[in-house]
């Protein structure tokens, strides 16, 4: 039987709702969550990423605080607007669009958000604080699946998953997220990369795989075993004549063939991707409750 797809436009739709009526609430109490998005120069797709967020911001009213800077910006400059966001009492989030021009260091622009406005989670303070199970922003994308996984009434406590990728931002936070204890955890996580002897052998007795790997066909039907549930994090661009642009959005697992096999998949467009900036507000809306004392 086919799977069910699990739409991360729905899923991503109700958050925002239930985020709306929450700002609409804060709004009572004077509360206004802001984020600060910063982009450096004009390469396409970030441009297309920061104003996709700007415009997400506004139609859940978050006052969103644009900053579009130069391409030859320097460092300094950068650093010291993060400074001055850092002070902004109607900044509650601070986000950075990556990737930065070559002349700035990202690791340092990244290190030098405050902690309490890190509505990326990237910052170590957030990173050791989830490690740890304390109160933490969540990493979006991470944070995304596991809302999709729980909105679609699939249950992670016991579960056998194995995530094929190990970066910073997907990964290891995704891994870190499904093993502590609690609701959206108590899973029992495998994590394969490029180095993993035979991925197959694990991801067949994954009761939930996900992909996170940045190459199309990554995972295929024989790598799953019957019913599983398969997430797909990979946004990978494939030429496409029959297209306009000359090329199609595809993830990382081979969508056709693993949908006869699995329960519930997620597609691509459609699926995670959505989810992202919807954390993100997610986040903004945190921060301001915590600036703000309000629980
Ligand atoms: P990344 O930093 O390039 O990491 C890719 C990981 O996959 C690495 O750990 C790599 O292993 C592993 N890998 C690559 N090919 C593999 C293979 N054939 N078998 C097993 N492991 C393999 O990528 P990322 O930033 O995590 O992103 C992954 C994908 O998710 C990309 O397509 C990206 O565009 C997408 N993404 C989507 C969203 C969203 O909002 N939907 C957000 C973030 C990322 P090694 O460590 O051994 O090299």
């Amino acid at each position: 039987m086919a799977a069910k797809i699990i739409s991360g436009k729905d899923v991503a739709a109700q958050i925002r709702e239930e985020l709306k009526q929450e700002i609409d609430g804060l709004k009572q109490k004077n509360i206004v969550p802001g984020l600060a998005v910063i982009l450096v120069g004009e390469n396409p797709a970030s441009v297309s990423y920061v104003t996709a967020k700007e415009r997400a911001c506004k139609e859940i009213g978050i006052f969103s605080d644009d900053n579009h800077l130069a391409a030859d910006t320097s460092e300094r400059q950068l650093l010291d607007l993060i400074h001055e966001k850092n002070n902004d009492p109607k900044v509650n989030g601070i986000l950075v669009q990556l990737p930065l021009p070559k002349h700035i260091d990202e690791a340092k622009v990244l290190m030098a958000i405050d902690p309490s406005k890190d509505v990326d989670g990237f910052h170590p303070v957030n990173v050791g604080k989830m490690v740890v199970g304390e109160r933490a922003f969540l990493p979006c994308t991470p944070h995304g699946v596991l809302q999709m996984l729980k909105r679609s009434g699939i249950n992670t406590q016991g579960a056998e998953v194995v995530i094929v990728g190990r970066s910073n931002i997907v990964g290891k936070p995704l891994a870190n997220m499904l093993i502590q204890k609690g609701a959206l955890g108590n899973a029992t996580v495998t994590v394969c990369h490029t180095k993993t002897k035979d991925i197959s052998a694990h991801t067949r007795k994954a009761d939930i795989v996900i992909a996170a790997t940045g190459y199309p066909n990554t995972i295929t039907a024989d790598m799953i075993k019957d019913g599983a549930v398969v997430i797909d994090v990979g946004v990978n661009r494939v030429e496409d004549a029959s297209r306009e642009k000359g090329f199609r959005l595809v993830g990382d697992v081979d969508f056709d063939n693993v949908k006869e096999k699995a329960s519930f998949i997620t597609p691509v467009p459609g699926g995670v991707g959505p989810m992202t900036i919807t954390m993100l507000l997610y986040n903004t809306v945190e921060s301001a409750k915590m600036a703000a004392a309000v629980h």
